[in-house]
């Protein structure tokens, strides 16, 4: 479905050989659909940008998507706001996480994560990986106890989704109350149950690399009436209690009114409606993606040197992007890895690099947080490469990617041998 040119031959780093190349953008989304281009056309005409501001008789553009959201989850409320850091930040809010207070997440997350704790001036403790890329529930059922937290902000990183019945048994043991960060899950389940409808409060980004793309903007899904209705008074309400199709009745609101300051963050009705066709073709958007992802994946199973993250059972997952490991590598061959596929096209982002790039920054880059050292993270992610699956991607493309990244595992791989051989490393 792209028109990005495919398989021109390129130079080999001998000289001679002549090697495929993809040539493919991995930043380029699919552009927006026909249905959300005449409806953001429509809220232009008419000027009605902000989310209150109404004609008689209209919902608006955000008020019926939080309906739409709401009922794609099964959640009973939903709130829209300017980003998913700030729904992160919200939820924290609402559940009264204040300055100093100790807050459980994942060391293996994105940078918006803990920057939502320290934003409230609480403090994120983070909790050791698994070779799933999940949370360890060992580690989190030790730090618990340790650090007295009362909240668990946990991050379904690059959407891998652990053992929801397990974890939540561990909240319930240990009095942990559960926010989902599911920026990488929308869509996504565990056994049959949707991503984010496990914990209390779940928050999700639109922002472009996620799975609804309106440049910028976020989400939050609760059934606890009181949770949102902080939430709503939080984001910016106004009084406007009755614009809300999804929030807790306007009585619930006006008992927490005086309680509860505006922390300005609302979505706009221009953000709502492209979001509101592009939810409508989800369903699409994740098969397509899970293709990619199946075929990718099934191109490299049976590179030497490389772990797969096998998928359990009951994770119902978007393969929005890949990840895999090369275990037990030394950094100079991962780093020949990332260079000949680069070379050839392929964008790998590596967890392991000494400095950050882009959002591959682990946590201890994170300084400002203080982070104590975790040997389990750092011996996952030194190993740990990563790759968005656009689906601006075609099957074709998917199939080269895979065969250009086998074909520089397998040449750095032998390196590697020949190295140890001769005992260089
Ligand atoms: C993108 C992202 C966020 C934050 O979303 P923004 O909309 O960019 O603020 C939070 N968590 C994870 C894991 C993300 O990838």
């Amino acid at each position: 479905m792209s028109d990005t040119g495919r398989d021109s031959p390129g130079k080999g780093p001998g000289g001679g050989v002549e090697q495929a190349v993809f040539t493919g953008s991995f930043t380029q989304q699919e552009p927006l659909s026909n249905a959300a281009i005449g409806a953001a056309l429509a809220v232009m005409r008419h000027g009605r940008l902000h989310r209150y501001n109404l004609a008689p008789g209209e919902a608006g553009e955000v008020a019926l998507f939080e309906q739409e959201f709401a009922a794609f989850t099964g959640a009973r409320h939903c709130l829209a706001v300017a980003s998913g850091g700030y729904a992160l930040a919200t939820a924290l809010r609402a559940l009264g996480v204040g300055a100093g207070a100790p807050v459980l997440t994942n060391a293996f997350t994105l940078a918006p994560v803990p920057g939502a704790i320290a934003s409230l001036g609480a403090r994120p403790v983070f909790v050791e990986t698994t070779d799933a890329l999940t949370i360890d529930f060992a580690d989190l059922a030790r730090k618990a106890v340790q650090s007295g937290a009362r909240v668990l902000l946990l991050s379904h990183m690059r959407g891998h989704v652990c053992d929801m019945d397990r974890l939540m048994a561990l909240a319930a043991d240990t009095g942990l109350a559960v926010i989902e960060d599911c920026a990488h899950t929308m869509g996504a389940t565990w056994g049959g149950v949707p991503s984010g409808r496990h914990g209390i409060v779940a928050c999700y980004s639109t922002q472009t690399y996620k799975h609804l793309n309106s440049g910028e903007g976020g989400l939050l899904i609760s059934d606890d009436p009181d949770l949102m209705a902080r939430a709503v008074l939080l984001s910016g309400s106004y009084m406007f209690h009755d614009r809300h199709l999804a929030a807790p009745p306007p009585a619930v609101l006006a008992r927490h009114v005086a309680g509860t300051p505006n922390i300005s963050g609302r979505m706009d009705n221009l953000r709502a409606a492209i979001l509101r066709p592009q939810l409508a073709d989800l369903g699409r958007r994740i098969a397509a993606w899970n293709e990619r992802y199946r075929t990718v994946e099934a191109g490299l199973r049976s590179t030497p040197g490389l772990a797969l993250i096998e998928r359990p059972a009951n994770e119902g997952f978007v393969g929005s992007s890949i990840q895999f490991r090369l275990p037990g590598w030394p950094a100079a061959a991962i780093e020949a890895v990332v260079a000949g596929c680069a070379r050839r096209g392929v964008e790998l982002k590596w967890f392991g690099a000494p400095r950050p790039h882009g959002f591959t920054a682990r946590y201890a880059h994170w300084a400002w947080a203080d982070p104590a050292p975790l040997p389990q993270t750092d011996r996952i992610l030194s190993g740990l490469l990563d790759m968005r699956l656009p689906l601006s991607f075609s099957l074709e493309d998917c199939r080269l990617i895979a065969r250009i990244i086998d074909e520089e595992v397998r040449a750095a791989d032998g390196e590697r041998a020949q190295g140890a051989r001769s005992g260089k490393v």
